[in-house]
């Protein structure tokens, strides 16, 4: 493909009607995807345009933040929350390793999501000068495609911004979702339990991906009852089956009692709790009910449709090698186009299309062994190819070489 059709998709344009627009690219939501993109095609030269939500911990259809996901409700408030369900343990395995500690040693759950609170802010603060930086303009507002070449952005107050931009690019992410079961407004998403005002004591998690296994190794190492639920025979699907059975043996030697093969049926508030009721008829009380089932993409208020842009069944937008939608002014990346839903993808992606777009440099993203970390207590990472894929790629035999090492800490122990 040559540099100019990708940098020219519109066709023909002289330079007189290129100067016409107000942007040469309009990114919508500022996460860490658009961020990528809009910075480094302004360093390219390109006169960039940014909207984006209102900033709150917990994001809906009109509240956001610049920093996206991974800033203000993913990545960074998760790992805040992980490190400090990690001290428990370890402070108990200093008194093995000559440590006295004499005095009572308490966990204060409010004092750490004030911290996690005070850190996401002040993310949200560098993110914001870091696009200031670059030279990049940012709306704060709700954008919406009206043309191949229009954005309008709504104000907090309702006033509407109208802008044209020779490229748009749609970065808007993914957002939690609940399943349609009675009492689903009873439970909680991620978004709520990594701002939960209490302690939850008894917790319960629905779900059987990295965020249902890490908020229930977080919850349990800050000394909670929690039990995990899901319908597969183990949870992580998608990972390696060997280390799948590791990390629920290590889940259930951590105290968190696993349920697997099991459907949710129902949630009912009680005096004591929330009541959960299995598909079976078992029931559970606990104070909080996470759903950890899956997200949607950000995709559903952008007017693509009207405009042309295709989605698929969920709503992700579909997107060639490049990143390019079905109209060719528009591109999106991120989570909206749910490929790897994984920060340093969005940012590949982001890197290439202003690459591509402005820099002259044609790039596909490379899916290729994207490493992945689950950030569950012990910790799991993976690089290339699970068992089972390889097993599918080769036409001969598969030679599986495998090693299980014990750390030299747990062997000294109370
Ligand atoms: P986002 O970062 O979500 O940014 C999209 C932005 O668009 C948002 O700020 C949103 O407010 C804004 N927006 C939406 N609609 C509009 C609109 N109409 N107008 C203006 N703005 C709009 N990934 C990892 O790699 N490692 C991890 O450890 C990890 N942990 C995670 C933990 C949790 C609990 C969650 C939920 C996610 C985690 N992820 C992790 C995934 C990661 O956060 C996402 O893959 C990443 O943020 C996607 O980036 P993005 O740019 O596509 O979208």
């Amino acid at each position: 493909m040559s540099r100019k059709m990708l940098i020219d998709g519109e066709g023909n344009q002289t330079t007189e009607e290129q100067s016409h627009y107000d942007f040469d690219l309009f990114v919508i939501g500022a996460g860490s995807g658009g961020v990528r993109a809009a910075r480094f095609s302004a360093s390219y030269g390109a006169k960039v345009g940014i909207c984006e939500l209102p900033f709150h911990p917990i994001s809906s259809e009109v509240i956001g933040g610049v920093g996206g996901t991974c800033v203000i409700r993913g990545c960074v408030p998760k790992k805040i929350l992980v490190y400090g369900a990690t001290f428990g343990g370890d402070l108990e395995d200093a008194r093995n390793f000559g440590w006295d500690l004499n005095e009572k040693i308490e966990f204060n759950w409010k004092k750490l999501v004030h911290k996690k609170t005070e850190e996401i802010s002040r993310l949200n603060g560098i993110y914001k000068r870091m696009l200031a930086n670059a030279g990049v303009k940012l709306f704060e507002g709700e954008g919406k495609i009206v043309g191949s070449n229009h954005i309008e952005v709504t104000q907090l107050d309702g006033t509407k911004l109208s802008y044209s931009a020779k490229h748009i690019l749609i970065a808007t992410g993914s957002r939690a979702q609940r399943p349609p079961i009675p009492g689903q407004e009873l439970g909680i998403t991620s978004d709520e339990a990594l701002s939960l005002e209490e302690f939850p004591k008894r917790a319960i998690v629905l779900g059987a991906g990295y965020i249902a296994v890490e908020f229930a190794s977080i919850w349990r190492g800050m000394g909670a009852t929690v039990d995990l639920f899901f319908r597969k025979e183990l949870p992580l699907r998608g990972f390696d089956d060997e280390m799948r059975n590791v990390v629920a043996r290590n889940l259930e030697a951590r105290g968190i009692n696993l349920h697997p093969k099991t459907n949710f049926s129902k949630l009912i508030k009680t005096d004591d709790g929330i009541k959960f009721i299995t598909e079976h008829g078992e029931e559970f009380v606990a104070d909080v009910v996470l759903f950890a089932t899956g997200r949607a993409p950000n995709s559903k208020r952008l007017n693509l449709s009207a405009v042309g842009v295709e989605t698929d069944e969920i709503g992700a937008i579909r997107v060639d090698e490049y990143s390019r939608t079905s109209v060719p002014s528009i591109w999106a990346i991120g989570d909206v186009t749910n490929r790897i839903n994984l920060t340093p993808v969005a940012l590949m992606e982001g890197t290439c299309f202003a690459k591509t777009v402005f820099g002259g440099q044609p790039s596909k993203p490379d899916y290729s062994h994207v490493p992945c970390a689950v950030f569950s207590i012990p910790p799991l990472s993976v690089v290339g190819l699970s068992e089972e894929h390889a097993i599918e790629q080769v036409n001969g035999e598969l030679l599986i070489f495998t090693s299980t090492f014990n750390p030299m800490k747990n062997t000294i122990s109370g």
